[in-house]
């Protein structure tokens, strides 16, 4: 694993040292994953668009009042999870926009015709209805979380997720990525990566590069994450992803990481995170297979055959059989995981509620990967 002055060192590495250490990430990835990488098939659910926050890189979020703020009621929220259920898919991802009912009447609105005070009730009640209704398994991305909120989804849910993007408390000054963006306070959001450790839920985080942010910053960020890892066990995933400029943003003009980049920072991110953590780059976001799989990464994320990225519109998912030519061409095979990975299986008591763990017998394999239906 790297030393913190060779995590920094790794930035100004000369090729023959980056050789180097990516050899050793490629290593340390078929040592402990082995030679098949994995994704999840899953549907996207954005449940709302609105947010509290307000990052300059963001257009997913939509302010109150327009024609693209919505919460999505029951029926829409089962129409795309029946619909999942029938092209094979055994992940639901909830993601939605943070807290938006603590700023707008809006949104408080579209929750009392609902039945509900606040987003995370109704989330979870949607979780519910997934669980009840199809055999898919809720994976939520809902933000920064208090501990009741975080009980109270562990019950509905696989597995959970937040992205840390960065622990820079530089990016929340006026101009910066995370301006006005009271969830992106780093310790708001490194306090939900703990509290999830501390009640075993199976996570995912992850950081976000080209925002704005050092080397430096990465190499604290990621070691943050994996500090979490080591104190609980919990951190099943980390994605890095890179920012993509979007017109209509605040940061419509910020130029975007290389391509070298990426790899040297999914490189830095293979040696500093403990191996057992699944390392992720999103497939639809740069379409360099091969130059992430070189750089150490097992897994590419959740796939969906049916509902777009919602937060990256522009960016097609890959076809899976077109990834998995991609994936073999780099001698690689490509196996479909759960939203919970294998090793949290085998330990339902720590990370399972017994509703959650009872649902798990019919869709995974004796090794946890995903049993293949017929479709
Ligand atoms: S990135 Fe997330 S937290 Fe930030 S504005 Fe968009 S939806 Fe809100």
């Amino acid at each position: 694993m790297l030393s913190h002055r060779e995590a920094l060192a790794l930035k100004n590495a000369s090729p023959s040292e980056f050789e180097t250490f990516t050899h050793r990430a490629a290593s340390l990835r078929d040592e402990h994953w082995g030679k098949t990488l994995t994704y999840s098939r899953k549907v996207f659910i954005p449940l709302t668009t609105m947010c509290r926050d307000e990052c300059g890189y963001c257009t997913f979020v939509q302010k109150p009042g327009t024609s693209g703020a919505y919460v999505m009621t029951p029926d829409e929220v089962m129409k795309v999870v029946r619909e999942g259920e029938k092209l094979g898919c055994k992940e639901v991802l909830f993601s939605l926009g943070e807290k938006p009912e603590l700023r707008y009447q809006e949104a408080r609105d579209a929750l009392a015709r609902l039945g509900h005070t606040s987003m995370i009730d109704y989330l979870a009640e949607m979780c519910d209805l997934v669980l009840k209704e199809s055999s898919l398994l809720p994976h939520v991305n809902a933000g920064t979380l208090s501990e009741n909120e975080l009980l109270q989804l562990k019950e509905v849910s696989v597995s959970m997720g937040m992205m840390l993007e960065n622990v820079s408390r530089r990016l929340l000054q006026r101009g910066e990525a995370h301006f006005a963006c009271p969830d992106k306070v780093p310790v708001q959001r490194l306090r939900t990566l703990e509290r999830a450790g501390v009640h075993g839920v199976p996570f995912t985080t992850g950081i976000l590069i080209g925002i704005g942010e050092t080397w430096e910053e990465r190499v604290d960020s990621l070691t943050a994450i994996n500090d979490a890892h080591l104190r609980h066990g919990h951190i099943q995933e980390v994605i890095v992803q890179n920012f993509r400029a979007k017109s209509g943003t605040a940061m419509a003009n910020h130029p975007e990481p290389s391509l070298g980049d990426m790899v040297r920072t999914l490189v830095l991110a293979r040696l500093i995170l403990d191996p057992s953590i699944s390392l992720q780059a999103p497939p639809n976001l740069e379409e360099r297979f091969a130059a992430y799989t070189a750089a150490g990464i097992n897994d590419w994320g959740g796939i969906s055959p049916l509902t777009i990225d919602h937060i990256n519109p522009e960016r097609a998912w890959p076809q899976i059989e077109a990834l998995k030519q991609a994936t073999a061409r780099c001698g690689y095979g490509l196996e479909e995981r759960l939203a919970i990975y294998p090793r949290y299986l085998r330990e339902p008591k720590q990370f399972l509620t017994d509703n959650i763990a009872s649902r798990l017998t019919g869709i995974a394999r004796a090794d946890g990967l995903a049993l293949q239906q017929c479709i």
